[in-house]
């Protein structure tokens, strides 16, 4: 591996000075995806800013009315031993418990997951399913943009030189919403998706008043399929109802074949995984109290 400088700043404005003054620096929250690019030389760099040093990045605060932040640099595990955050959003707990296995959980942030751009990130359709922004800081000032919006190609995403993602801000959960991410991979665990879908629903009685879904490793991006959500919104909560936004969901996927499958059998694994994870979030919506 080529050597490199290490900072580690404590401040959010010394963070943006150093971004600012070191173009090709690189920001390491937890290091478990840029430690393994490094050392590949697929990102080179001469400075790595680690960013578990500033309070802002490692903030998680939950409160029922305002919602949840999350420091970008917070790791997984801190999100799921959070016992409230836990009760009001059990579908975030499962995506931070399944990303990688424990000792990557004890380093891996959401932020990091996000900031990556994998296509395959498997926090990301669920944030994007639960509403999240992204709350941005750099020498301009700080600005907001939807999950949805923030990963632009593979490994790239809106932020500008000198910026970088202070945290990730979730609303809070409305009454009787429920949610889930689902993903196939062919192993257990430690796997990349073949495809994985992450959904919100909210209900009003026997009817469906708005979804979200979203798509991951079947598009060059993250993939939020409004249309999919929107088919739903005022239709009755039955199975007509959620094939069809199955379907769309299906349809709107743009996989590519490669070793993990084929095009057409990507395209079939959304379908199923979006019926199935609206189910649930269906039955989460019913029994919440
Ligand atoms: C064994 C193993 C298993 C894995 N399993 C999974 C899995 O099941 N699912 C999955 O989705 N991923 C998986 N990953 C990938 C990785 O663990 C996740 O993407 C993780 O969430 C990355 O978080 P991190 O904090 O380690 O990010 P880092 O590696 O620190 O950073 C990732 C990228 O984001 C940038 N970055 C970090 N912080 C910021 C910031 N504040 N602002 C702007 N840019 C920033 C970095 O420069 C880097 O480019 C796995 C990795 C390994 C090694």
């Amino acid at each position: 591996m080529k050597w490199f400088d290490y900072a580690a700043p404590t401040t959010l404005g010394e963070t943006i000075g150093l971004l600012v003054s070191h173009p090709g620096a690189r920001l390491l929250a937890g290091g478990t995806d840029l430690l393994v690019q490094l050392r590949a030389g697929r990102k080179p760099t001469d400075l790595v800013i680690d960013t578990k040093r500033i309070p802002a990045l490692n903030a998680l605060n939950y409160d029922p009315g305002t919602g949840l932040t999350i420091g970008a640099a917070v790791p997984c595990y801190r999100i799921y031993r959070d016992t409230a955050i836990a009760r009001a959003y059990p579908s975030l707990i499962e995506v931070a418990s399944l990303i990688g296995g424990t000792q990557i959980q004890g380093r891996a942030s959401l932020g990091g997951n996000l900031c990556n751009a994998a296509p395959s990130a498997d926090s990301v359709p669920l944030l994007i399913a639960l509403g999240a922004q992204c709350q941005i800081a750099g020498a301009r000032g700080t600005r907001e943009v939807s999950v949805e919006d923030f990963c632009t190609a593979p490994g790239r995403n809106v932020l500008e030189p000198g910026e970088l993602l202070v945290a990730l801000h979730l609303p809070p959960p409305r009454p009787h919403s429920g949610a889930r991410y689902l993903r196939f991979i062919p192993r257990n665990e430690m796997d990349i998706a073949v495809a994985g879908v992450g959904v919100e629903v909210d209900l009003d009685n026997g009817t469906f008043r708005s979804a979200r879904i979203a798509l991951a490793a079947v598009a060059p991006t993250p993939l939020f399929v409004r249309e999919a959500g929107d088919s739903l919104a005022g239709k009755p909560v039955n199975e007509a109802s959620i094939a069809r936004a199955a379907e769309i969901a299906r349809n709107a996927a743009q996989p590519i074949t490669d070793m993990r499958g084929t095009a057409d059998y990507r395209r079939h694994i959304c379908a199923v995984l979006t019926r199935r994870a609206l189910e649930t979030a269906v039955q989460r919506a019913r029994e919440k109290k």
